[in-house]
């Protein structure tokens, strides 16, 4: 059975296509700058790539040239092989725990949380609507962020604000990354055969979160309301004093749409670096000697440590600390500089293992006193195999 992972964003959209139970991918690839000038798509089939420079005024012609691409390459012969459809949906709120199957009320609600999630769930709702009119006979399944930090109990998730603005207006934490914190936990319980254990995944690329994961259910994340909060990331502040905003605007003038887009895109480690968001350039401008660049790596990772050893104290202990996404996945040197750190907790690095790459790896001494992994994240198969599971 064909399956279809989708990652809907404002101006681009993510797939890869499943061949279910198995979980080969048949093919997969992305297409960039939707509505925007200069629009292309890439796709792999069988690790050969192409690319095509093509107009993508919006994200019904992205999959009219998707299911065009299937068609014409004989990856289907009739699209109602693809069975089903799953979105990845960044924000649904306290309204899902799990993944659902759309209908018109969870599409609206989708749309109704576009507030909670303003860059993702309009762009979303606007995937699914497409993908409905290409694929009409397949079922198409919300698999959301959201859902894995759903058991977090109140004491958790609230902040200490007026009561009112959690029953008025939703204010609370939701957490994010939980279809990846979800995937390297069930990894790690694999790998350990048993599951009463006590995780703490570390998912940090471009945006990062972390979460304390106890018997294979999240008891705490790093994110809040948003993504914007916790660690600090490529361009993202992270946890701030919130008093920093109406003091900097009365300062400066500044609106809350400039002050949110500074948060946002013109803080973290770019800012600190002054050079990049991206944490290879940053890497190399601090092994060169960058002070800045020196200081935004020692930033990041304390902020990481931070709440590795909160949420050390809140597990009682750590049997694993899973490294995955971008920087976790492919960055020794931040992994070193992360869990010398944690030293005083008996944690050590395995630094031979720690240069390994691109696979499964125990990166932890012997004789650390928890283990320490790396597991790549792959949020599009826990997409299609909620899919499966829903069919
Ligand atoms: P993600 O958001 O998970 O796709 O992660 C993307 C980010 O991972 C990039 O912006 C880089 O900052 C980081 N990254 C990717 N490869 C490396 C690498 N080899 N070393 C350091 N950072 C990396």
């Amino acid at each position: 059975m064909k399956i279809l992972s989708v990652n809907a964003g404002s101006s681009s959209l993510k797939f890869q296509l499943y061949e279910m139970p198995e979980e080969k991918v048949l093919i997969s690839g992305v297409f960039e700058r939707i509505g925007i000038d200069g629009s292309l798509y890439t796709i792999k089939i069988d690790g050969e790539k192409f690319r095509k420079v093509v107009p993508l005024p919006n994200h019904a012609e992205a999959f009219r040239l998707l299911t065009e691409e299937l068609l014409e390459r004989k990856i289907v012969d009739d699209l109602s092989e693809i069975q089903g459809v799953g979105h990845r949906i960044v924000q649904g709120a306290d309204l899902y725990d799990k993944s659902i199957v759309i209908d018109e009320e969870v599409l609206k609600n989708i749309e109704d949380l576009s507030p909670l999630a303003p860059l993702h769930n309009p762009a979303h709702a606007v995937g699914i609507k497409a993908a409905m009119e290409a694929i009409p006979n397949a079922l198409q399944v919300a698999v959301f962020d959201t859902s894995f930090h759903q058991t977090m109990k109140p004491s958790e998730y609230l902040y200490a604000l007026p009561y009112e603005w959690y029953e008025d207006y939703k204010v609370r934490r939701y957490g994010f990354h939980g279809t990846s914190h979800k995937y390297v936990s069930m990894k790690m319980n694999e790998i350990l055969e048993r599951n009463d254990t006590k995780l703490i995944t570390c998912h940090i690329g471009n945006g990062g979160s972390i979460s304390a994961v106890l018997n294979g259910k999240c008891i705490n994340t790093s994110m809040g309301f948003t993504p914007a909060a916790g660690l600090i990331m490529g361009s993202r502040a992270g946890d701030i004093d919130s008093t920093i905003i109406p003091y900097v605007m009365d300062k400066t003038g500044m609106s809350i749409n400039d002050i949110n887009n500074v948060l946002n895109k013109k803080s973290g480690v770019l800012a600190i670096s002054g050079i990049s968001s991206d944490f290879r350039d940053i890497e190399d401008a601090a092994i060169a000697g960058n002070e800045r660049s020196i200081l935004a790596c020692e930033m990041y990772a304390n902020r990481v440590v931070d709440y590795i050893a909160k949420y050390y104290v809140q597990l009682g202990g750590c049997d694993a600390i899973v490294f995955t996404a971008g920087v976790g996945e492919n960055s020794p040197f931040m992994r070193k500089l992360i869990i010398d750190k944690l030293a005083v907790l008996g944690i050590k690095l395995d630094e031979e293992a720690n240069n390994e790459r691109g696979k499964i790896n125990k990166i932890s001494a012997e004789d650390s006193s928890s283990l320490v992994y790396v597991i790549p994240t792959d949020e599009e198969v826990m997409i299609a195999r909620d899919v499966l599971s829903l069919l």
